[in-house]
């Protein structure tokens, strides 16, 4: 992709804001749209996107054209995992902070998820009562935002206190209950993850084999081929979260602890 040109990472006056990944039908390439500025989001980013691009890519025979990318709840599998695979080359962009780097990631990768399902209720808590008002949902969305984040304190912000937050997640408004499949996909990534940690070889092969697959199967079909478990089932996440215990526990102890 570098030397056919199919990047552009950095950002510069007059570009459009954002990342993404594409595909280029006439060139038969994909294509990463990136806005770098010297962050660990760069790294982030990057990886991410090659993720999407390598999957495309390694679907590209798949016929028709359309099944190259996946469906909506399995689109976020490749890419999510693909930062966690690269995980053994962080040295070379963080030197010997490289630890400091992946604490940030998995951390973030974990909070994640309870903030993920939390978007998700609250929609359905919104659909299921529609004749509520505005102080109404903000309400619910600050009883389920103790639920699942009890830690958040936004003493002193009395917009947030009072339940203001979910105004800002976008996809709220314009992709109704699609939030909850960037959860699933990290589950999934996180298992890669725990995989990798086990010293698992075999993790990188089902990696390949669900990347050729595009989107030929659906979400639950492609995890089995994957070797990984449905988030649904009972001790998925017990069972990836002791893993990724360890990782904290032997690599930033002080904060495992607290
Ligand atoms: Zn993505």
């Amino acid at each position: 992709m570098c030397q056919r040109r199919l990047m552009d990472l950095d950002a510069r006056k007059g570009k459009a804001a954002g990342g993404y990944c594409t595909w280029l039908p006439d060139f038969q390439a994909p294509f990463i749209f990136a806005n770098s500025n010297g962050t660990q989001s760069d790294v982030e980013t990057l990886t991410h996107e090659a993720g999407h691009a390598f999957q495309v890519w390694s679907s590209t025979p798949c016929f028709p054209a359309s099944l190259a990318w996946p469906t909506n709840e399995s689109a976020e599998i490749h890419s999510m995992s693909m930062e966690f695979f690269t995980w053994p080359w962080m040295e070379l962009f963080f030197k010997d902070q490289a630890d400091r780097y992946r604490f940030v990631h998995l951390s973030g990768a974990v909070k994640f998820l309870p903030y993920g399902v939390l978007v998700d209720h609250f929609q359905h808590e919104v659909y299921a009562h529609p004749d509520w008002d505005a102080d109404q949902r903000n309400a619910c969305w600050r009883r389920l935002e103790n639920q699942y984040l009890p830690h958040k304190d936004y003493s002193g912000i009395d917009v947030l206190e009072r339940g203001g937050w979910w105004m800002r997640q976008l996809h709220i408004f314009m992709d109704p209950f699609y939030y909850i499949d960037y959860t699933l996909a990290q589950v999934a990534a996180l298992q890669f993850l725990a995989r990798m940690l086990d010293g698992d070889e075999s993790a990188f092969a089902d990696y390949l084999r669900i990347c050729r697959l595009g989107g030929s199967l659906c979400y639950r079909q492609l995890l089995k081929e994957a070797g990984l478990q449905v988030p649904f089932d009972d001790g998925c996440l017990q069972e990836t979260a002791a893993t990724l215990r360890q990782w904290f526990e032997t690599h930033m102890p002080e904060a495992a602890s607290r």
